[in-house]
């Protein structure tokens, strides 16, 4: 056991005292995919306290392409990707503690979590701005660093947020090109996931050990294929009168009644619908109901899955559901209101 991270130890701006405190810091992990399953292994491996994971999907097939921590079997059984992980990751380093939670990262979620459990640290790694912008309020408002990182087919993105520091994606929003503005379909190849994540976990290395002269302070972007490099200085850009960072901030993204209740999955022909009030469904009852019905059910302990001819119904314990086969919010809610009522 002492053995395990003598390298890691060896290497001088960590060594011994930061391996300590890595010890002791508990990262909170926004996403579970491919950015999120990366940045996973490689801090769980290098052993850091606790790992807290949350993520709103199940593993698909197309997914094992980048998604490290997944196989087969994770597919083949729709576990929902937070579960998957923390089996994985368990197997990796028993040492840390890993809490995963099926759902999304609203702001409510995310604030209760930082409140109740003051993470050191906190990973972008979803797939989307809205909610990026939700972690960059919630950094801001309990003065937690967290870092930002996005790819698309061969291009990424990365940049560590330190509040009271650096400026904010707010701040960078208007005048600088951050790029995952858009949800692209331009599909992905894994050196871009892998290189994103190098970015992004040197740096979570070099906050978890408090080496913060260290820091690059430079955005970071890449394209693979098209051999370009760029690191842009952007500490100028930071605003005073910022919402999120400014010297009268009012964190517009965690005010509740902001939050999309249905929303179109990036690059996924699917529509997620989040009911206004949490349910708590019997997912077993619920299957038997749609058996009656002659539908094509699936299930595990997290989810329930009927075939609907061209579309698929996904329904979480809470309520939440996933309809895939349309990206016709009108659609996937009638769909959704004609079954679960
Ligand atoms: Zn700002």
């Amino acid at each position: 056991m002492n053995e395990r991270y003598s390298r890691q130890q060896l290497f001088a701006p960590i060594g011994k005292d930061g391996q300590e405190k890595i010890s002791k810091k508990h990262v909170l992990l926004i996403g579970a995919g491919a950015l999120g399953t990366g940045n996973a292994e490689a801090l769980v491996r290098a052993g850091i306290g606790k790992l807290t994971i949350i993520d709103r999907d199940y593993v698909e097939w197309s997914n094992l392409q980048r998604q490290q921590l997944y196989s087969e079997e994770d597919a083949k059984e729709r576990l929902p990707k937070a579960i998957a992980a923390k089996q994985r990751l368990e197997q990796i380093n028993s040492d840390v503690t890993v809490a995963a939670i099926v759902g999304d990262a609203t702001a409510q979620e995310l604030e209760t979590i930082v409140k109740e459990q003051h993470p050191n640290l906190l990973i972008d790694a979803t797939d989307n701005f809205e909610t990026r912008m939700i972690i960059n309020d919630v950094s801001n408002k309990y003065r937690i660093p967290w870092i930002y990182g996005a790819c698309v087919g061969s291009y990424g993105i990365s940049y560590a947020f330190v509040p009271g520091k650096t400026p904010c994606l707010h701040c960078l929003l208007e005048t600088v090109p951050v790029g995952g503005l858009t949800c692209d379909t331009a599909g992905i190849i894994s050196p871009a996931v892998q290189m994103v994540v190098a970015y992004q976990v040197a740096e979570a290395l070099k906050i978890l050990v408090e080496d913060w002269q260290s820091l690059r302070n430079k955005l970071v972007s890449f394209d693979l294929w098209k051999n370009q490099h760029a690191a842009i200085r952007v500490d100028q850009v930071k605003k005073d009168d910022c919402p999120s960072c400014g010297t009268h901030p009012t964190y517009p993204y965690l005010s509740y009644d902001m939050q999309t209740k249905t929303a179109v999955l990036c690059g996924r022909n699917s529509v997620q619908i989040r009911p206004a009030a949490k349910r708590e469904y019997d997912l077993h009852e619920l299957a038997q109901l749609f058996s009656k019905q002659g539908l094509q059910v699936e299930t595990n302990p997290y989810l329930v899955s009927v075939s609907l001819g061209e579309h698929r119904l996904v329904v979480f314990q809470d309520g939440r559901a996933l309809v895939h086969g349309t990206k016709d919010i009108q659609e996937a809610k009638t769909l959704y209101y004609r079954y679960l009522g």
